[in-house]
């Protein structure tokens, strides 16, 4: 059926259902002006929005509708997770041609739902618009974080060391594999396709008390550069510590690439860089699916990378962007 036979208005009333996960923040959800919901004492409130468009921030050649509404979910989260806080509500638009087949709406709301539903996140209303032409999907999210407590990328602070969490370049391995068709790579697939936010690691780090932090969504390169500059300090990175998957070291094998280049151009993968002082390397050391890679040295805002032959490069904010999708 599509979108115009059934109608804006019966399209709100079906995917209305379902959309609380958390109801004790609730007054009003799906169905008013405005929806209503209560903020907690003692937090700061955050706020972020987040657009994808058809063809240009996704498509659906390697990815389901389900994938697409899992990853436009998983983007806004990360952005929650990577100030330390926790997500609360969500509200989305959804412009899309009339022409367009309910079955796909609603598996991109199954997979929107289902990450919501992972991470207690309200769908609390949103827009429905009829456009000519791709899908754009905007969706703003609403977190918390205790009050002052929230993790910037301007807190670095000279001596202290770099972490990342899980391993990087794990989405675009996977998109790589995708786009070269080749079988196998399982696990760096699902990486592209269903990305996962730290939510839970982000907290943790702010618990501890890094000093700065930022999600990774444009490749290490560019996020660590975004901390130099915010921070005002430079930063080196030793190339043999960036935590690469087993698949990203055999496609890079196979196609003949470097495999740390994933991990600095790379997008997506939705992991968090943070820099915390020397003091917490214990017990950063202690954590399941933490790397320590580098250091925060003085001015002035460069970023480089030691390689293993002891060569130092300037990694530059975008060198090239062969990963990006488009
Ligand atoms: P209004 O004319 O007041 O904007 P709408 O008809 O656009 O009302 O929306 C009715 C209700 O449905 C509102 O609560 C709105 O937030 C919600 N809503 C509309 N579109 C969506 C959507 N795509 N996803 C979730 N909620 C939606
Ligand atoms: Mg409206």
């Amino acid at each position: 059926m599509q979108l115009k036979q059934i109608g804006e208005f019966n399209f709100i009333c079906h995917i209305q259902s379902d959309t609380i996960y958390n109801p004790d923040t609730v007054i009003q959800g799906i169905g008013d002006d405005c929806a209503i919901y209560n903020t907690s004492e003692h937090v700061n409130q955050l706020i972020s929005t987040d657009t994808m468009v058809e063809g240009i921030h996704f498509s659906f050649h390697y990815m389901m509708p389900y994938d697409v509404g899992y990853r436009l979910m998983s983007a806004n989260l990360s952005d929650i997770a990577a100030m330390g806080g926790t997500p609360k509500q969500v509200v989305l638009s959804v412009a899309a041609p009339d022409y367009i087949d309910t079955d796909i709406l609603d598996e991109i709301y199954r997979g929107i739902k289902d990450q919501c539903k992972k991470y207690g996140v309200n769908i609390l209303g949103g827009d429905t618009v009829r456009i000519e032409g791709p899908m754009v999907w905007t969706v703003t999210i609403i977190g918390e974080v205790p009050q002052g407590c929230a993790v910037l990328r301007s807190g670095a602070q000279i001596s202290d060391v770099v972490g990342v969490t899980n391993y990087l370049g794990y989405a675009a391995t996977g998109l790589s594999a995708l786009m070269y068709s080749l079988d196998g790579y399982t696990m760096t697939k699902i990486g592209h396709q269903r990305p996962e936010p730290q939510v839970f690691l982000g907290q943790r780090l702010r618990d501890l008390g890094v000093h700065s932090m930022n999600d990774i969504s444009d490749g290490l390169a560019s996020e660590l550069n975004e901390i130099a500059s915010a921070s005002s300090v430079s930063i080196v990175i030793e190339e043999k510590a960036i935590p690469l998957h087993a698949e990203t070291y055999a496609l890079a094998e196979h196609l003949q690439t470097n495999p740390v280049d994933y991990a600095l151009y790379g997008g997506e993968d939705f992991q968090l860089v943070f820099t915390a002082p020397k003091s917490l390397v214990p017990q950063l050391q202690d954590m399941d699916g933490i790397s320590l890679i580098g250091e925060v040295l003085s001015g002035p805002t460069v970023v480089q990378m030691v390689t293993p032959d002891k060569t130092v490069k300037t990694i530059e904010a975008k060198g090239y962007n062969h990963f990006h999708e488009s």
